[in-house]
């Protein structure tokens, strides 16, 4: 009897604590799954939690680098491109490395915002190494061997490009809002100030937070702009035309009401971007400024819950 009773309580003692045990496995795993950026890898590759945009600190141009939450990966211009050591005695980043370092091989779409060098020279690089799935532009020709470059690099990798205008909304998957503002029409023209304001600008929407990226837009665009009224209103603003005096229209920037700006600027750069005329105009809008020439690369988190909802890492703090 006692032997029987003691193989009882021994039964009931091991299987309480297999319960127990048992228990504590489940919540370990759950809380490291929960506690995990991709969830344990139970996640698709590719997933983030947040909307991550990346303003690449390319020196003197722009280049922005759009990761969605379900893995989507989508690059709107691409700097220009010096010889690499060129480009690490500057302290900058050329585009294709820099997509490279982050184990990217494939890009969903490339924006080619305007012809100019400083948005289009980069992409040579990525449309020669990267599988691309299509290309949009704003349909502005252009005279240099950059621009041959890339239509014959387009057409060589067989890429789709769709010339896009303002009302067109980009399919970036259904999490996410993308509407082009700008351009209206298709103008051909050599002169610098046009081609700038031929420059494709987009909404993009992602939850309850706006960003607007507004390539070199000037004050001509800025104007017709307005005509969106208070759909233009956004969080974020990527600084039109990198800070410089011929953009800086007041009832546009009264619109966009933006709680931070981003200037793709380069150190020491020859146009003296950005201008103090511009700066002057957004501290007194009390809006906040990250620039690429000071803080490195700037990433844009978006978690889009709330209008608030998002958060920066820059590469440093001056
Ligand atoms: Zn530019």
């Amino acid at each position: 009897m006692v032997e029987y009773g003691f193989e009882q309580k021994s039964f009931k003692t091991s299987s309480s604590r297999f319960i127990f045990t048992f228990l504590f496995l489940i919540f370990l795993a759950a809380w490291a799954i929960f506690l995990s950026p991709n969830l344990a890898g139970l996640l698709p590759p590719g997933f983030h939690k947040d909307l991550l945009v990346d303003f690449i600190n390319v020196g003197q141009g722009d280049s922005i680098l759009i990761r969605t939450p379900a893995g989507k990966t989508f690059l709107v211009d691409g700097g220009t491109v010096v010889p690499l050591a060129q480009a690490k005695s500057e302290g900058r980043e050329l585009v294709h490395y820099y997509l490279r370092n982050l184990g990217i091989d494939y890009l969903d779409g490339v924006v080619v915002t305007h012809p100019h060098n400083d948005h289009l020279g980069g992409i040579l690089p990525v449309l020669k190494l990267f599988k691309i799935k299509q290309v949009w532009d704003c349909g502005a020709d252009f005279n240099t061997m950059t621009f041959k470059d890339y239509v014959a690099l387009c057409r060589q990798k067989r890429i789709p490009v769709t010339v896009v205008k303002s009302g067109d909304v980009l399919d970036w998957g259904a999490e996410l809002f993308v509407q082009v503002l700008h351009p209206t029409e298709v103008v051909k023209s050599t002169e610098f100030s046009d081609i700038n304001n031929m420059s494709i600008s987009l909404l993009i929407r992602y939850g309850k937070v706006n960003l607007l990226l507004a390539g070199d837009i000037e004050e001509k665009v800025e104007i017709e702009l307005t005509r969106y009224g208070d759909k233009l209103k956004c969080q974020i603003i990527k600084v039109p035309h990198h800070g410089s005096d011929t953009s800086i229209y007041k009832p546009f920037l009264k619109l966009v009401a933006p709680v931070w700006g981003i200037i793709q600027v380069g150190r020491k750069n020859v146009f003296k971007h950005p201008r103090p005329e511009m700066l002057d105009l957004y501290s007194k809008s009390g809006i906040k400024i990250y620039r690429n020439d000071h803080q490195g690369n700037i990433r844009l988190a978006v978690g889009g819950c709330d209008a608030r909802d998002f958060s920066f890492t820059v590469d440093r703090e001056l």
